[in-house]
């Protein structure tokens, strides 16, 4: 799939913006805060109706003006679609699909994917499990919508039970349905582990290739799945792994009402990244850091490739600084297959370009090649 044009209205720094783009690769460059992070957000909106930066739509409108749009022309499933969204102060946003207003946000699932790469993104290494939990969570609810429904499911049960772990001296009788939400949990967790053991599986095939190539063959990258502790085998079906939460659960009954909070479940798993052996949260350089986290964003690329047939859109902001010359020129030329637009700073990164396109971006306008 590809963005082929993208139109803009009011957006942000954009007063107006009509931009045709390469199906390979598109390199956005320009000063700092001329719009290259915005036009990203752009094509990231018509993905999921959503914004990776923005609290509210109201924020994407240009300051002082009432409305604006964002339209593209996008190729995909072998068809043209003209996806638009119109945004305006003080109402709702509308989404279009082909000029049919469409109902939810749901329904523009799977005509753009993308997956996009922004500093941000670099917690992935950095910060504590939440992160990776989020990135795993992200991609699988994309892929499968069985596991988005548990998910929320959970999350929903997790907040009964805090809930009554935290008020449970000032009114005991909330101890009546405590074993009751502690079952239910067990039951839907064993659901996302098994998900997450499935897909992180995948991401091992993937992502350590990818970081292998990209740092030229220097470092090694590896993944393993953390999970509650009595869980044998995380990939096994929910019905076997069940059996394993609830034994933990019971082990840890006194320790989560002494403690008043809910310490057993997949709400604390995490995804261990290693570079050569030693963690890559403690002892990865800034450069390392970006190359896991990216080899981590095109290992699920490939994963959202072999499941649908497309390859999703790459979106890659800021992700070249702190690279050196070696990993920048695999960021430009070595990522193969689909569309990828990549926001830089200097102008002359884009001299280390074999293909694709540039495009020059000055104060909310493409202003050259
Ligand atoms: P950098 O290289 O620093 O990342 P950038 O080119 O990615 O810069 P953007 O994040 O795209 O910059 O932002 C460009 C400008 O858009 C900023 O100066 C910001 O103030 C402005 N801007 C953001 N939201 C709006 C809005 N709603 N209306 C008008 N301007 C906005
Ligand atoms: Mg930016």
């Amino acid at each position: 799939m590809n963005v082929k044009s993208i139109e803009l209205d009011f957006f942000r720094n954009y007063v107006h913006l009509d931009c045709a783009f390469s199906p390979d690769v598109n390199v956005i460059y320009g000063e700092n805060a001329q719009g290259k992070t915005n036009l990203l957000e752009a094509v990231a909106y018509l993905s999921t109706a959503s914004s990776h930066r923005a609290r509210y739509d109201r924020e994407l409108i240009q300051f002082g003006v009432g409305s604006g749009f964002i339209k593209a022309q996008v190729f995909s499933r072998e068809r043209d679609f003209t996806l638009e969204a119109r945004l305006a102060r003080g109402a709702r946003r509308q989404l279009f699909s082909n000029g049919v207003r469409l109902k939810t946000a749901g329904e523009l699932a799977g005509i753009l994917n993308t997956v996009l790469f922004c500093p941000e993104d670099l917690s992935l290494i950095r910060d504590g499990a939440a992160a990776r939990r989020r990135f795993l969570d992200d991609c699988i609810c994309q892929l499968r919508p069985r596991y988005a429904a548990a998910l929320a499911e959970y999350r929903r049960l997790y907040e009964h039970k805090t809930r009554i772990l935290r008020d449970w001296e000032e009114k005991p009788s909330l101890l009546d349905t405590l074993d009751e939400f502690s079952l239910r949990m067990a039951q839907t967790g064993a659901i996302l582990i098994h998900y997450r053991a499935h897909f992180i599986r995948r991401l091992k095939d993937h992502a350590p290739a990818i970081h292998a190539d990209f740092s030229g063959g220097r470092e090694i990258l590896s993944l393993s799945y953390e999970t509650v502790k009595t869980v044998t085998d995380p990939e096994a079906p929910a019905r076997e792994i069940l059996p394993q939460l609830l034994a933990h659960q019971e082990s840890h009954r006194r320790a989560e009402l002494e403690s008043r909070q809910c310490l057993s479940g997949p709400h604390k798993d995490d995804l261990t990244v290693l570079l050569d052996g030693i963690s890559a949260k403690d002892y990865a350089s800034q450069g390392q850091t970006r190359t896991a986290a990216l080899s981590l964003k095109l290992g699920c690329r490939e994963i959202f490739q072999q499941e649908t047939g497309e390859w999703p859109v790459l979106l890659l902001d800021d992700v070249l600084s702190e690279l050196d010359h070696r990993r920048q020129e695999f960021v430009l030329n070595r990522i193969s297959g689909g569309q990828v637009f990549i926001t830089c700073c200097e102008d002359d990164t884009v001299q280390g370009l074999d293909q694709g396109t540039a495009f020059h971006i000055h104060g909310g306008k493409v202003v050259g090649g």
